[in-house]
């Protein structure tokens, strides 16, 4: 009672003429619920659910469906009357799970991981399935479902399916990852509720470059005006489809980014707790025009650099 009272006190996340982008938390377990809340989250935009697999079994075999079911509740339980997005194990690459990911892989961000490994395991996302739908019962949350590292229309359709299969009461979305996804987004948007764009794995794939080597740098920065383009084409994807479409990778917490995520046409803004409240103060001095002129100053540059600065000149009213 006393943590959704925190969360209440702080302003929702709106630009300065009052157009509302719900700032979210990232969060990977029950642990992290008390940081969300102090900071504010107006709910959960992505629960990382693998870190919580690591922590319970130590990847050697699958959570049971009663531990899964205990910590979904408690997480669940924190946010009465609030959006919490789970995202069903993604397992592999950076990311390994002992019973689910292949230890022979020659390319692991490029092969088995995400939804591809679910899909291979139907019993492991089934449980988890039950298990969340159980976590929401009685409960007065609103409890939202994705799939990561979705490919194709066939990727959201088999997770969607799953999902009912299951009896899943709740919003079923998928993930915006991949290239292939961003560019078929309105096929995606078919078979489910909602997109969530995961920038730091979208960014990984567009520019080829590996997530987790220091030394590309410089292709892993989510201001590159291509990942800006591939944020707007599903940002329009979902606008066109009157379906909703939120940004949960790194580019969210960057409170100058925030800004022009809002302008490309993102809905809401899920970030590590720490980041919500830079980024609540941002969108709070700009207005949706703003927001708009900045986000399209950006996508004219050639460079990061180059839309950093476009933007910051609009936003700062150079
Ligand atoms: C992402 O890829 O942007 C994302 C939010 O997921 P993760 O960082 O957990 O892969
Ligand atoms: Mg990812």
């Amino acid at each position: 009672q006393r943590k959704a009272e925190l969360a209440a006190a702080k302003d929702p996340g709106r630009t300065s003429d009052g157009h509302l982008v719900p700032l979210l938390a990232n969060i990977g377990g029950p642990a992290d619920v008390e940081a969300a809340l102090e900071a504010g989250a107006e709910g959960v935009g992505l629960l990382r659910t693998e870190f919580f697999a690591l922590s319970t079994t130590g990847s050697e075999e699958a959570p049971s469906e009663s531990s899964q079911v205990e910590a979904y509740r408690e997480v669940l339980s924190a946010f009465p009357g609030r959006r919490v997005v789970v995202r069903v194990l993604d397992a592999g690459a950076d990311k390994p799970l002992g019973f689910l990911s292949p230890a022979d892989e020659p390319n692991p961000a490029l092969g088995m991981r995400g939804v591809r490994t679910l899909l291979q395991h139907p019993e492991v996302l089934r449980t988890q399935l039950l298990a969340l739908t159980k976590a929401a019962e009685g409960l007065p949350v609103h409890l939202e479902v994705m799939a990561p590292m979705v490919a194709d229309r066939d990727d959201a359709r088999a997770f969607a399916e799953a999902c009912r299969a299951a009896g899943v009461r709740a919003s079923v979305g998928v993930m915006v990852e991949t290239p292939s996804a961003a560019l078929r987004a309105r096929a995606l948007l078919r078979e489910v509720e909602f997109l969530s764009v995961g920038t730091n794995d979208l960014a990984q794939y567009a520019f080829a470059a590996d997530r987790q080597a220091a030394t590309l740098s410089r292709l892993q920065d989510p201001w590159h005006p291509a990942l800006l383009d591939l944020v707007a084409m599903t940002a329009e994807a979902a606008r066109a489809e009157g379906k909703s479409c939120g940004v949960c990778g790194e580019a969210a917490a960057d409170p100058l980014l925030a800004c022009v995520l809002t302008g490309l046409g993102v809905t809401s803004l899920s970030m590590a707790p720490s980041a919500l409240s830079r980024v609540r103060a941002a969108l709070a001095t700009c207005t949706l025009a703003q927001c708009r002129r900045a986000a399209a100053a950006a996508r004219s540059a050639d460079s990061p650099e180059e839309a950093r600065l476009a933007a910051r000149a609009v936003l700062s009213g150079e």
